[in-house]
């Protein structure tokens, strides 16, 4: 008994229908794991350039001096990581944030200075 021309067509219409089903899944379980992989890239980038930040920058935007492992010289406590400011200043992060913020204000006292004398 010979194959019914129409039972086989059938069935190659699901076959091929199947296999394109199959081939359009794999194409967008693909394109999903690529652009899920592309967006945590990008997370956990954007996630390391914010730890990089906070580490080397100050809340102000500059850049911390050199640190290295040794005792604070105003609170004379010792740290994993003292900040060389400059001037024989050997500060912890608390005392060198301090510092810093009153650096910024008397500088901003002698620019003020400076200008109320050139007028
Ligand atoms: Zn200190």
């Amino acid at each position: 008994m010979g194959v019914d021309p129409q039972t086989l067509a059938n069935n190659l219409a699901i076959i091929i229908g199947g296999v394109t089903l199959l081939l359009l899944g794999s194409v967008a379980i693909y394109s999903l794991w690529t652009g899920a992989s592309i967006a945590i890239w990008l997370v956990q980038r954007r996630r390391a350039e914010k730890a990089f930040k906070t580490v080397s920058l100050r809340p102000d935007g500059k850049p911390y001096p050199p640190s290295m492992d040794g005792v604070c010289s105003r609170c004379k406590r010792g740290n994993r990581r003292i900040y060389f400011a400059g001037s024989g200043h050997e500060l912890c992060p608390a005392c060198y944030d301090s510092f810093w913020r009153d650096e910024e204000r008397s500088d901003e006292i002698a620019k003020g200075e400076a200008k109320a004398a050139s007028e």
